[in-house]
C-alpha cells in the first residue's frame, strides 16, 4: 500500500494528473468525480513514485510509511473505492489513462490583450486566473473587497485545519505570475460598476461564491443566542465582518441544526481544547473567549436518520480521531438499523464510525459533540434570550426538547444576487451554460459576463472541485474571445488602476497583501503560531502605509529577499 490520499483530501486532481499509471480515482472526466468525497488511491496499481505527493496542494497523500495514527483509517478508505480482483491483477479491467483537460487555447485578436476581469478571490477566482495565465500575454486583474485574498481558505476552512489551508501556496505562486494584478479593498458594486469593469477588460468573471447561508424560519431564530453557524466561522477565522459579532459562551450547550462539514467544523472548535488551537491562526479574540467556555456540549441535529447525513466520511473520520463524540441509546438504535438497510459502501462506513461512538449516558468529563438524528426544529423557546429548541421527530407529532443557551443553523449557504446579472433566487445561482451568463428570458448570453464556483453551480463540492470548474468557464470565455464575441476594452490595461485609485485610494495591491502577510506570519512566530490575524480593516490599511513609508532601498531589499 504504497500511498494513501488523507482528510484534507481538496479535490482539485493534480495528484490525478501527475500520477503515470492512473491509479488516483474518481478523474475529473468519470461522472463520479463531481459528487466524490475525496478521490482515492488504488492500493495495487500505485507504484510509490511519489508524483502524486509533490503535485497535491494541501499535503494530503502521505505514503504508507508515515501515516500518522489518526490517519490509519484512510488506509482502508482508499482501498475500499477499488474492486477487489485476483492476486497479480494490478490495474481495474476498465482503467485507462486520465486525459489530460486541454488548456484554454487563444487566437490573439483585436489592439489589447485578452484582458480578464475576476471577482472575488477565494478558490474558484484562483484556479481561473491559474488557467487564463497558461497563456502567453493574458492579462488578470482580481478585483476583492476584503483587503486580504483567498476568500473562504482564509475565512472558512477551519483553523485546526491548517493543511487544507496550504491550499495559499499555490494561490500565491499563481498571484505572482506575470499579467497578474490585484484590486484588493475594492468592493464591485460599490467603488465599481459592472460596467466599469466591462469597457476595461474583454471579459468580467464572477467567482464571488455564495457569501450567505440560507435562514432557518421558525419561530424564536432571532433571539439573543441565536444565530448561524457561518457567522461563527467567520468569528473564529477573523473574517473583519464577523470580528463583532455578539458570541456568547456562557452556556453549557450549543444546539446546531443541520449536520453538514460546516456544522462538524463549529461543533469541533467550540469544543476543541484551546491549547490546541492556541498553535493554530485563529482570531485572537476568539481563542480568549473559548478559553472561557462553558459550554460542555455541542448537539448535532439532523432532521434524517443517520443514513442520510450530510457530513462526509473523511470528516466524520477526523471529527472522531480529535473530538470526544457520542449518541444516545435511541440514535444507536438508528444507527444500527440503517445499516441493515444500507448497503453502498460509503454510507456503510460513515454508518459503522457512528456505531463506535460512545453513549450519551456516560458523565461528561470535557467538552462532547453529540449527533443527533430525526427531529425537525419547530420552534426556539426563550424570555429575552434562547433557552431551548422544541423539535417534533420526524414524521410524528412527538415533541422533543433540547435546553441550549445557543441555536445555530447551519443548514447551508446561498447565492447572493450580484448587481447588473440575472439571478435564479431559488438555486442561488446566476443562470449560466457552462459558466457563460445566459438571460433566463431570452436564452441569449450577457456579453462579456462569466460566473465560476458556487454563484454558478450552487454550494456543493470541496476547494479543488472548482479547478476543473473553473477550466470549463475559461474554455468557455477563450472560445467565445476566439469567436469574436467579446468586446476590446476602451482603454489600455492601465486605465483601471487609475480609475480604480480614483475611486478607492485605500486599494491594496500585491505589494500590500505581502506586507500584511508578513506582519502576521511574524506576529505569529513569537507565539509559535502559523500566523496571528489582523481582524480590522484599519490595522490592515496601517500595516500596508508603514510599508508603503519605507524608503524604496529598504522595499527594494524586501522584494529581493522575497524572490
Ligand atoms: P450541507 O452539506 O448542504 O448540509 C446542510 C444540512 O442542513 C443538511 O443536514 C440538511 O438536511 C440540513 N437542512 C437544510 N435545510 C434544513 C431545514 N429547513 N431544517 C433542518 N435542517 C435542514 O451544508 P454545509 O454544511 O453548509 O456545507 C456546504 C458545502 O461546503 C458542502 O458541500 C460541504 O461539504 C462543503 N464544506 C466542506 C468542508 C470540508 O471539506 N472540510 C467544510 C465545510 C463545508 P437535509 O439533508 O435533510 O436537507
Amino acid at each position: 500500500m504504497p500511498h494513501v490520499i488523507t482528510q484534507a483530501c481538496c479535490n482539485d486532481a493534480s495528484c490525478v494528473f501527475a500520477c503515470p499509471v492512473n491509479c488516483i480515482h474518481p478523474t475529473p472526466d468519470e461522472p463520479e468525480f463531481a459528487t466524490s468525497e475525496m478521490l482515492y488511491i488504488d492500493p495495487d496499481a500505485c507504484v510509490d513514485c511519489g508524483a502524486c505527493v509533490r503535485a497535491c496542494p494541501v499535503d494530503a497523500i502521505v505514503p504508507h510509511t508515515k501515516v500518522m495514527t489518526e490517519q490509519l483509517p484512510f488506509v482502508e478508505i482508499n482501498r475500499s473505492f477499488y474492486p477487489e480482483r485476483p492476486a497479480g491483477v494490478k490495474l481495474p479491467p476498465t482503467s485507462k489513462l486520465a486525459p489530460i483537460l486541454p488548456a484554454a487555447e487563444l487566437h490573439q485578436r483585436g489592439k489589447y490583450p485578452l484582458t480578464v476581469a475576476i471577482v472575488g478571490s477565494g478558490p474558484a477566482a484562483m484556479y481561473a486566473a491559474d488557467e487564463l495565465l497558461t497563456q502567453q500575454g493574458v492579462l488578470v486583474n482580481m478585483f476583492e473587497k476584503l483587503p486580504t485574498p483567498y476568500g473562504l481558505v482564509r475565512a472558512g476552512v477551519a483553523p485546526d485545519h491548517q493543511r487544507t489551508k496550504l491550499a495559499t501556496r499555490l494561490f500565491d505562486e499563481i498571484s505572482q505570475r506575470r499579467g497578474f494584478q490585484f484590486f484588493l479593498n475594492v468592493e464591485v458594486g460599490k467603488h465599481l460598476s459592472h460596467t466599469d469593469l466591462l469597457q476595461h477588460h474583454h471579459a468580467v468573471l464572477y467567482a464571488s461564491g455564495a457569501l450567505h447561508d440560507k435562514r432557518l424560519e421558525i419561530d424564536g431564530m432571532g433571539l439573543p443566542g441565536t444565530g448561524t453557524a457561518t457567522e461563527i466561522v467567520g468569528w473564529y477565522n477573523g473574517h473583519p465582518e464577523f470580528a463583532d459579532v455578539p458570541v456568547d459562551l456562557s452556556c453549557g450547550r450549543v444546539v446546531i441544526v443541520g449536520n453538514g462539514n460546516v456544522a462538524l467544523d463549529v461543533a469541533r472548535i467550540l469544543t476543541a481544547d484551546p491549547d490546541r488551537l492556541a498553535r493554530t491562526d485563529i482570531a485572537d479574540y476568539a481563542l480568549a473567549a473559548l478559553r472561557d467556555s462553558a459550554v460542555s456540549e455541542v448537539v448535532i441535529v439532523a432532521r434524517r436518520g443517520p443514513a442520510a447525513s450530510a457530513f462526509t466520511l473523511p470528516e466524520l473520520v477526523g471529527l472522531t480521531q480529535t473530538a470526544e463524540v457520542v449518541l444516545d441509546a435511541q440514535d444507536h438504535a438508528r444507527v444500527r438499523e440503517d445499516l441493515t438497510k444500507v448497503h453502498d459502501t460509503l454510507t456503510r462506513q460513515k454508518l459503522e464510525v457512528l456505531s463506535k461512538l460512545g453513549d450519551a449516558s456516560a458523565p461528561i468529563t470535557r467538552p462532547r459533540i453529540r449527533f443527533a438524528f430525526e427531529l425537525t426544529p419547530a420552534r426556539v423557546l426563550g424570555d429575552g434570550r434562547c433557552s431551548a429548541v422544541e423539535f417534533t421527530v420526524t414524521g410524528t407529532d412527538e415533541v422533543q426538547r433540547i435546553e441550549a443557551g445557543m441555536v445555530l443553523s447551519s443548514i447551508g449557504y446561498h447565492g447572493t444576487p450580484i448587481a447588473d446579472l440575472p439571478f435564479d433566487e431559488a438555486a442561488g445561482v446566476v443562470p449560466n451554460e457552462g459558466g457563460r451568463v445566459i438571460d433566463p428570458a431570452t436564452g441569449e448570453r450577457i456579453p462579456g459576463a462569466y460566473v465560476s464556483g458556487w454563484i454558478k453551480r450552487g454550494t456543493n463540492g470541496f476547494i479543488g472541485s472548482n479547478k476543473a470548474d473553473s477550466l470549463k468557464t475559461i474554455q468557455t470565455l477563450a472560445a467565445d474571445y476566439n469567436a469574436d464575441l467579446l468586446t476590446e476594452p476602451i482603454a489600455g490595461p492601465r486605465a483601471i488602476a487609475r480609475l480604480v485609485h480614483e475611486r478607492q485610494p485605500d486599494v491594496i495591491d500585491a505589494a500590500g497583501w505581502k506586507a500584511i502577510d508578513k506582519a502576521e506570519i511574524v506576529r505569529g512566530e513569537a507565539q509559535d503560531r502559523p500566523r496571528v490575524k489582523f481582524t480590522r480593516v484599519p490595522d490592515m490599511l496601517e500595516v500596508v502605509k508603514d510599508h508603503a513609508d519605507l524608503p524604496l532601498l529598504q522595499n527594494l531589499l524586501a522584494a529581493l529577499r522575497r524572490h
